[in-house]
């Protein structure tokens, strides 16, 4: 049995936190009171800290088949443990990608061998992410893929996309849309704006995002099926979702940390760590992101977790590969920039990490309740620290947070009743 004892439980149910211990055996939540007694194996103390619901991530590339060089589903898992995330859903961009039922058992063979965070795949829309044919959705879904998305790519043809939300619809499946509109992204590298031309770098409008938005939404309201915006970076994407649900349009999304750390003035000195895609944006857009997270409009935060080979970044901008390496950062940015100047509570923090990702995804975990598995994160909300990304238990040292100064920090992480990282270590 194991003790976390003295802390102060944000549950994911109940709005304000309290004071409690938690006992747990084997995999499972036993007790949640005020005092427990009862002599544990393993006690940890967590007096000071807060005690969470596992983090669910919605939107992570764990790389393997086929990019092992910048990520694998060890590694991956334990740069995800060491971040606070129980379980996550992994991108299908893979080389070969996971378009059929073989790979999706592939992947879960894998994760079963790396024990340090679930592993749930999400599978392709279309046959190798090209855009053109479906998958079998239905052989993906049995073999366990708990979505559908060529994330990474966008699908372009409209006519595939509302055939692919119906499909998905009759297998009770969500499909995550990558919006891009890839004729509006042209070659443009970064936000195009003021900070695009002082730089001389080719901007990608906004409207590359906010064209795909609206056409998700309006294909999604006349079928009247679910659908799932990927990564939200910009003011007009904010309104759009905001006014469909208002509608009773079933969309949902997600941001990512850094659509609400940082801004395209990071783009000042052309660091390629700060290239992603979608691009940084301005700091008004930012605003817009951080006031969609406060109201509701964004349902979650998914880390986008993209790791790279140093390689693939130390080139010109223009050349470099999308993406930062997030989840070791996603707690720490989220904690220090909406938690602690009062844009949300931990409560509200802990529904868009950890209850609402899974309640979309449909899986296991995001609430601290007896009977429900052992998911759980111990945080650290008043430890001050600095990122060191050759700390990073991932392969992807490719962060632009590296040095700054975060505040909050997770310590423990345990899934399914395992302890898999203790005062900041990783066992596994
Ligand atoms: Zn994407």
């Amino acid at each position: 049995m194991l003790c976390i004892k003295n802390g102060i439980v944000v549950d994911g149910i109940n709005p304000e936190p309290y004071k409690a211990d938690i006992l747990v055996d084997g995999k499972e939540i036993i007790e949640i009171a005020s005092e427990i007694s009862t002599v544990a194996d393993v006690t940890i103390d967590a007096a000071g800290k807060c005690v969470l619901p596992g983090f669910v991530d919605a939107h992570c590339h764990l790389r393997e088949p086929g990019y092992e060089y910048k990520e694998d589903i060890g590694s991956g898992t334990r740069s995800a443990a060491a971040g606070g995330f129980t379980s996550i859903a992994c991108m299908p961009n893979t080389h070969p990608a996971v378009d059929n039922a073989a790979l999706v058992n592939f992947i879960k063979m894998r994760a079963l061998e790396e024990r340090a965070a679930k592993v749930y795949p999400i599978a392709a829309v279309t046959k190798g992410l090209k855009g053109e044919e479906l998958t079998e959705m239905w052989e993906l879904k049995k073999a366990g893929a708990v979505a559908l998305s060529d994330d990474g790519k966008p699908i372009m043809n409209a006519g595939i996309m509302r055939l692919a939300l119906q499909y998905a619809r009759g297998f009770d499946m969500l499909i995550i849309s990558h919006c891009e509109d890839l004729q509006l992204t042209g070659d443009g590298v970064m936000n195009e704006g003021y900070m695009s031309t002082v730089l001389g770098v080719k901007g990608i409008t906004r409207a590359a995002e906010e064209v795909m938005v609206a056409r998700d939404i309006i294909l999604a309201e006349t079928l009247k099926t679910p659908v799932h915006i990927a990564h939200v970076s910009t003011r007009g994407s904010v309104e759009l979702i905001r006014q469909a649900k208002k509608r009773g349009v079933k969309v949902t999304c997600e941001t990512a940390p850094h659509y609400f750390s940082a801004a395209d003035e990071w783009v000042d000195g052309y660091d390629a760590d700060t290239k992603v895609n979608p691009p940084l944006r301005t700091a008004d857009d930012v605003e817009a992101i951080i006031e969609g997270l406060k109201d509701g409009t964004i349902d979650i935060i998914a880390t986008d977790h993209a790791p790279h080979h140093r390689d693939e970044k130390e080139v010109e901008y223009s050349l470099a590969a999308s993406g930062i390496s997030g989840f070791e950062t996603a707690f720490s940015l989220a904690y220090t920039h909406l938690v602690e100047p009062g844009v949300i509570s931990l409560h509200q923090l802990v529904e868009k990490m950890s209850t609402r990702p899974a309640d979309i995804l449909n899986i296991d975990g995001g609430r601290l309740q007896v009977g429900k598995t052992a998911d759980i994160t111990v945080v650290d909300p008043a430890k001050e620290y600095t990122v060191d990304v050759s700390q990073f238990h991932s392969k992807g040292k490719n962060s632009p947070f590296h040095g700054r100064t975060l505040k909050g920090k997770v310590v423990h992480t345990i899934v399914d009743g395992r302890v898999v990282m203790e005062n900041e270590k990783i066992l596994v």
